[in-house]
């Protein structure tokens, strides 16, 4: 039996994460989890999430068949005593998979991958829940069975890319408390486990980025390759009592959001790849963000940097008008917000007026030749430069303390040789 389950989570309490780890406990009785419970991140543009626009599923190998019922009694008393009813954006739903057909599943593996690179409706999810006669239950306005339905459908159908994260939980006594984590030990299960194991911490600007700051039940995630990898880190991990931890296979880092288009193809609240040519030099606007512009064929996107992408910053500033580059990320508002660039070509050169008495010549007007202001001297030619630029052909990311969950971070790239 497939279980999914979505939106149970309220911004300073409970994490729908925490609601399987203590489930995938009660279902013991009943059966066992069939290899690993799925984390699946979907569309992070989604205006409804609470934080990581999360959903779960995990597939259940039952002992006997006939508990089936009483296994989703328990799944549905479970929630109903977990999650967060009173807070207005909680609005769960539970799915139930138990007997999949080639039809659900093409069906499914449409609506799954949607869920993550596009905006569903309720009924859309509804539609295919009636359609194929699977068991679930949504409440309230029953948003929660758009996630349930498609982390189920993950699990029924495979992901094409995946990594893992094992999540540590806190005794509920220290919820809402400073979390205790003896920060020598992160950094060197970090130096002992990378590149097979990422983003616990970010070197470059010197922080612990492994741990949330919110008053959720989690006290840390670590991000790896396998199973093993993401062990060994935990077990060098000096901190608090950890309740509970779990590994979960994920979608994150794999870029499962990034749908390939052309800048007119280009909706709000979609992520993309795109490749053109720079058409307005990178600007700084309040805040300290970076912003320049796109253009491809006619049509054109801004896409910015934001401030807390730090030190990526530096290299977007230095890009220049002609510069050929592929850019990865989020749109909201018309803009691109940059996860990633690929710079492919640096203009090198460029057609300036020539230099006299140590000055750039000015020019008379269309077609009347440059002047120098000094000696008075004309000429018609323009003259090649090199221009100089402090920056290389290559990728560039955002660091760890600013990538979001989906992005792959160029170490899970083949030329990193992972
Ligand atoms: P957390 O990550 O902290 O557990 P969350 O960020 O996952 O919380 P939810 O509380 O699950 O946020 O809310 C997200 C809601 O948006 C869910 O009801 C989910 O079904 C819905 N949703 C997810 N993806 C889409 C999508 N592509 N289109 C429309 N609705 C979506």
């Amino acid at each position: 039996m497939i279980i999914g389950l979505d939106d149970t989570d309220s911004k300073d309490g409970m994490c729908t994460t925490y609601l399987l780890a203590v489930l995938i406990e009660k279902l013991n009785a009943y059966g066992k989890v069939k290899d690993y419970p799925l984390l699946i991140r979907l569309n992070p543009n989604i205006k409804y999430k609470t934080r990581g626009n999360a959903a779960l599923a995990m597939e259940l190998e039952l002992k006997d068949r006939n508990d089936a019922q009483k296994v989703m009694e328990l799944v549905i008393e479970t929630v109903e005593k977990m999650a967060v009813f009173s807070e207005e954006n909680t609005n769960p739903g539970i799915v139930f998979i138990g007997n999949p057909t080639p039809r659900l599943n093409k069906d499914l593996s449409e609506f799954s991958l949607r869920a993550v690179q596009d905006v569903l409706e309720i009924r859309e999810a509804k539609e295919l829940l009636i359609r194929h006669e699977i068991s679930h239950k949504g409440y309230k306005n029953e948003r929660g069975l758009i996630g349930a339905l498609a982390a189920a459908g993950f699990s029924l159908c495979g992901l094409p890319d995946h990594t893992y994260e094992l999540i540590a939980y806190r005794e509920q006594k220290k919820y809402g408390s400073l979390r205790e984590i003896d920060p020598g030990t992160v950094w060197s299960a970090d130096a002992a486990t990378h590149p097979d194991t990422w983003d616990t911490v970010d070197i470059e600007n010197k922080r612990i980025v492994f741990a949330p700051h919110s008053s959720d039940p989690i006290l840390f995630g670590i991000r790896g390759r396998d199973e093993e990898a993401v062990r060994k880190a935990f077990s060098m991990i000096r901190s608090e009592p950890v309740e509970r931890y779990l590994v979960y296979r994920t979608n994150q880092n794999t870029d499962m959001h990034l749908i390939n288009a052309t800048i007119h193809e280009v909706r709000n609240d979609r992520s993309y790849i795109l490749s053109g040519t720079i058409s307005k030099s990178p600007r700084t606007i309040m805040g300290g963000h970076i912003i320049f512009g796109l253009s491809e064929n006619g049509a054109h996107i801004e896409c910015t940097a934001f401030e807390p992408t730090k030190g990526f910053r530096r290299i977007i500033r230095e890009l220049m008008i002609g510069d050929e580059v592929t850019v990865f990320g989020s749109v909201k508002a018309e803009t691109l917000n940059l996860e990633k660039i690929k710079v492919n070509r640096l203009k090198r050169v460029e057609l300036r007026n020539p230099v006299c008495c140590g000055k750039r010549m000015k020019s008379m007007g269309k077609e009347q030749g440059k002047r120098c202001q000094k000696c008075g001297a004309i000429t018609k030619e323009r003259v090649i430069e090199t221009l100089p630029r402090n920056i290389s052909e290559g990728f560039y990311e955002v660091p760890p303390c600013a990538r979001r969950h989906l992005s792959k971070p160029l170490i899970r790239f083949p030329f990193q040789g992972s």
